[in-house]
């Protein structure tokens, strides 16, 4: 006679995941369409079938550590096709959601912020007051070092200096993403010991080969190729990537080209003329984060309401932050080059300076909501589904064309 195994349904949990888009879980009654029609679900481990019965059974362990949560990319082609309208891709979504929260470090910082209530203080005020407080400490610490900025006579150097802009967006950034790398080693224990206690998981790839193919996978977005009626989410989701991918080397560059590059004898460039190999590929991943970011936002306020996802604050939150940040970027280099070139050298002490800083201010909050909040923002979703990705190769659980049966969906 079988073990009888005994269940904890989390009841708060399924109320949670209610709230966070998949209201209509308890609708679902097992048919199994979901799994057939989904072109990434995998022959060992078939979903969303079995996270609709988890989800409705409360069972929070295995959900948030169930790598197929993140192999789902979200194109709902389950959704169309559930025949009690059960949404089962808004509820993987949800799941998603909850298992960054789940694993966020610390956890405070899940919680804040992604509760809808507190946007307005975490994004906006929170931000504003920390880089209003920086700014208040520059003259102290100069002081302190008896230290002279020699880009102080640049443009927005003289807001707001680089060795500041620096030392802030790094250290908390570095801060925050000490807390991704303990969620996500939390993760990937929670998804073996989800494995073991199903008596699955056993490798089958090495971790680096595995880890070779994930990245592949992502780089090539090829997994977004199996959607069927939203096709166009590959196309803005790839140039939202590559756009973000663009400006971080970009960035990271001119922190090379400004303190590295001295001490090497070589002059620094920075701030890149418009025609600087940098500057163009900030400008391109500019285009690119924009064109992205303003193609997810007008798929998601056209998909019709029934079946096709409907997005969520999380959702809506990280795609208008994706644009904000381009758009106020675009506008911060606008106002940098048309003062450079009306006042010269002197730009600083021009008319232009008062709106162009209020508007570098702006920009800055907004990168840090970008940045700073990334492991507990639907940022966070890149590093779980690599995590996911990376532990599917390993054990066998993924790999394209492994649809249990191919189904026409005209
Ligand atoms: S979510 Fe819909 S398609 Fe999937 S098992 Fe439930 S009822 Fe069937
Ligand atoms: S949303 Fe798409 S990828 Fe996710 S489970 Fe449904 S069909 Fe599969």
């Amino acid at each position: 006679m079988p073990e009888a195994l005994l269940l904890k349904p989390d009841r708060k949990f399924v109320e949670e995941v209610i709230d966070a888009g998949g209201g209509d879980l308890k609708k679902c009654y097992q048919c199994a369409t979901c799994s057939v029609v989904c072109g990434l679900s995998n022959e060992p481990s078939p979903f969303p079938r079995k996270e609709m019965i988890w989800a409705q059974w409360g069972l929070k362990d295995r959900l948030i550590s169930d790598p197929d949560i993140w192999l789902c990319h979200q194109c709902n082609d389950c959704s169309l096709r559930c025949p009690r309208g059960a949404r089962p891709g808004d509820v993987m979504a949800a799941i998603r959601q909850k298992a960054i929260e789940h694993y966020a470090f610390p956890s405070v910082m899940g919680r804040l912020v992604n509760s809808a209530r507190a946007i307005p203080v975490m994004l906006l005020l929170v931000p504003a007051l920390l880089i209003a407080g920086a700014l208040l400490v520059r003259g102290p610490i100069e002081a302190a070092f008896n230290y002279v900025d020699p880009h102080g006579h640049e443009f927005y150097a003289h807001f707001f200096p680089h060795w500041l802009l620096i030392a802030f967006y790094t250290s908390l950034t570095l801060l925050t993403f000490g807390g991704l790398i303990v969620g996500l080693f939390r993760f990937w224990g929670g998804m073996k010991a989800n494995d073991a206690a199903l008596g699955k998981g056993a490798p089958i790839l090495g971790f680096i080969p595995s880890t070779i193919k994930a990245l592949m996978a992502l780089l090539t977005h090829d997994r977004f190729g199996s959607c069927t009626d939203q096709a166009s989410r590959k196309p803005a989701h790839f140039m939202a990537f590559y756009g973000f991918i663009a400006l971080f080397i970009v960035t990271t560059w001119a922190v090379i080209d400004i303190y590295v590059m001295p001490y090497l004898g070589v002059a620094t460039l920075y701030p890149f003329g418009l025609l600087h190999p940098m500057k163009i590929l900030a400008n391109v991943g500019g285009v690119l984060l924009i064109v992205g970011a303003g193609r997810a936002i007008l798929t998601r306020k056209s998909a019709p309401k029934d079946g096709y996802h409907q997005s969520t604050t999380f959702d809506w939150v990280f795609v208008w932050l994706l644009l904000l940040v381009g758009i106020s970027g675009f506008i911060v280099e606008i106002f940098r080059f048309v003062a450079e070139g009306a006042a010269g050298a002197e730009a600083y002490a021009s008319g232009f300076a008062t709106p162009a800083y209020a508007f570098y201010f702006m920009h800055l909050v907004l990168v840090f909501g970008l940045l700073v909040y990334l492991p507990y923002s639907k940022f966070a979703h890149m590093w779980y589904r690599l995590a996911a990705m990376i532990y599917g190769e390993h054990t066998g659980r993924t790999g394209p064309g492994k649809q249990l049966v191919k189904v026409d969906l005209s």
